[in-house]
């Protein structure tokens, strides 16, 4: 295994300190990452802002990056990319750019592997690998953005929705957030960026609390208990009034309207009883509620709801007023689902 230093783990002071120890001005912190974030560059060889011998010293001492791209798939309507990178520990995980009308997106993982088990869930369905550092979850960006540019566009959206609970490895996502949006780097707009968390609600409080501006979306998935713990288990920790209660107060601080994630699993979660439960669950809350087909996964049973019953499930959230999108799947044909391309990778989903 590689042991050099990933300089994408490094902040803007630690960069600076390393280049004082190989007694650099500080000037050339602000260069590197100029060069890093701003230029894009593949290779330290390319940050020819500094001197050759320098580049060389860096090249020796330290790696720009962690990710190595192990497949790629590319969706046959061309709008969507999936990436499979191995780490330097052999583990793996995926990123995701769909690019449709004038929006960029790029859908970043946050976990190798995820320790929640949503049961429909590949990436759940696979256990838990380790937390990504900062750098691993800021080099997905990187990765997409030098992509873009190469056709000469650029990222205009951010989702912490790969691979991962994001509050599950809190620190390193809000890092991996700063670093994204630094004005002197990717200069990436907070409100571009959408978190994307399963419910944990203490730390939806602690997002509030601490005035991020990025948007909150929340895999809500059932209205009740009952149905919710058997398909989330982090139910069990923050049920749904715990969790509903965050999202109050989520809204109250930062005044920002809450997307609810719902995925429809045919005759789980597809019944008017459920729409009528979450039309109560959400009264008196702004949000929005994004209803997605279920990507089917080979460990869980679960199936699409059928076109009747999504459309059904959506007139009953408009009959109550509550705003409600059904999502278009995109990249269904290069399994563009959270986790399918590594549990294929491995052997796993078909
Ligand atoms: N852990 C976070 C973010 C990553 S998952 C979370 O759970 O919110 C991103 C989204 O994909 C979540 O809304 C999740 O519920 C959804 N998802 C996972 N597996 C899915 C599947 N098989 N079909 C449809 N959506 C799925
Ligand atoms: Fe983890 Fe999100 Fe998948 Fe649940 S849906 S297992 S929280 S990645």
């Amino acid at each position: 295994m590689d042991t050099n230093t990933n300089l994408l783990d490094f902040n803007v002071n630690v960069l600076q300190e390393q280049l004082e120890e190989l007694g650099e001005p500080k000037y050339r912190a602000q260069q590197l990452w100029h060069a890093i974030y701003q230029n894009q560059i593949g290779a330290l060889g390319e940050a020819t802002s500094l001197p050759l011998s320098l580049r060389k010293i860096l090249d020796d001492k330290f790696r720009l990056g962690n990710l190595m791209q192990i497949n790629e798939l590319v969706s046959k309507d061309n709008h969507t990319t999936k990436a499979l990178f191995s780490l330097p520990d052999r583990h793996q995980i995926e990123t995701v750019l769909m690019s449709y009308k004038k929006r960029r997106t790029v859908c970043i993982s946050t976990q190798a592997g995820c320790a929640l088990g949503c049961v429909f869930c590949a990436t759940g369905q696979m256990g838990f690998d380790r937390h990504l550092t900062v750098g691993e979850i800021v080099e997905q960006v990187l990765w997409a953005s030098r992509k873009l540019s190469v056709t000469g566009h650029k990222l205009t959206n951010i989702v912490l929705m790969g691979m991962g609970e994001p509050f599950h490895n809190y620190d390193n996502s809000i890092d991996a957030l700063n670093r994204i949006e630094d004005s002197n780097g990717m200069a990436i707009g907070a409100r571009r960026v959408t978190v994307s968390t399963a419910g944990h609600a203490e730390a939806i409080k602690r997002f509030a609390e601490e005035g991020r501006r990025e948007r909150l979306a929340v895999s809500l998935h059932a209205a009740t208990n009952n149905l919710r713990s058997k398909l989330m288990p982090i139910n069990r920790r923050f049920p749904l009034d715990e969790l509903m209660a965050a999202c109050r107060i989520y809204s109250s601080i930062t005044h920002r309207r809450v997307s609810f994630e719902w995925a429809l699993i045919d005759g789980v979660n597809d019944s008017q009883e459920q729409a009528q439960d979450l039309c109560v669950l959400l009264h008196n809350i702004d949000c929005h509620v994004n209803v997605i087909p279920l990507n089917p996964t080979d460990q869980y049973y679960g199936d699409t709801s059928s076109e009747d019953a999504t459309t059904r499930f959506k007139s009953q959230l408009d009959k109550s007023g509550i705003p409600c999108t059904i999502r278009v799947r995109r990249g269904l044909d290069i399994q563009a689902g959270c986790g399918q391309l590594k549990s294929e990778n491995i052997g796993g989903t078909s």
